[in-house]
């Protein structure tokens, strides 16, 4: 059975657990550092990113995540998950800095804070539900970045080796490829 940590300072963490446990993993919430022990995969839920920055400050845990990304723990941030994995983000200082990419913060507007729309996602799918809520893009990506899907012309899925990141919020669908290609490849 493969651990996977789920970051639970902040956001949609609850939602993420389920789909865990719905696909056979064991999910273990992570609020503190001690905790970063014998997982297969971490997931970085999305919220706000410069309040999850802070708990991250508070907790200790910037260092300690940063250092298992390094390592090659695969890690997937979803929204504002995303932004803290982000190497850049324009206008802002960067987080954990350690994926290759940069990304830009609520990307799509006020009048359309949130949305939902099918998206076709290289190596997982078509038609797959995605639920955007003022949610980033990926502006520019690294030699080595797969970049997996696009909504509206911006780069909203994308892999770096080990740590693969989305715009949007996955875990709040009834669909669970994207967390299963998660599970099976990048985790593997
Ligand atoms: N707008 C948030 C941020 O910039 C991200 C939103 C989300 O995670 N749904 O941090």
């Amino acid at each position: 059975m493969k651990k996977i940590g789920v970051l639970a300072l902040q956001g949609a963490v609850r939602e993420h657990v389920q789909m865990l446990e719905e696909l056979g993993c064991e999910a273990v919430t992570i609020t503190r550092a001690e905790q970063l022990v014998e997982l297969d995969g971490l997931v970085l839920p999305g919220g706000e990113s410069t309040t999850m920055r802070k708990l991250l400050d508070r907790y200790g845990l910037l260092g300690p995540i940063r250092i298992l990304a390094e390592k090659g723990l695969p890690m997937f941030g979803t929204c504002a998950g995303l932004i803290l994995l982000a190497r850049d983000v324009v206008d802002y200082e960067s987080h954990l800095a350690v994926m290759d990419v940069k990304v830009a913060r609520n990307s799509y507007g006020r009048q359309v804070d949130s949305f939902e729309v099918l998206l076709s996602i290289k190596e997982i799918g078509e038609d797959i539900p995605a639920v955007f809520i003022r949610a980033p893009h990926i502006v520019s990506v690294g030699e080595q970045v797969e970049i997996l899907a696009s909504c509206d012309d911006k780069i909203v899925l994308a892999r770096d080796r080990h740590l693969l990141g989305c715009s949007f919020h996955p875990e709040l669908t009834r669909d669970t490829r994207i967390m299963e290609y998660f599970i099976n490849v990048v985790v593997a």
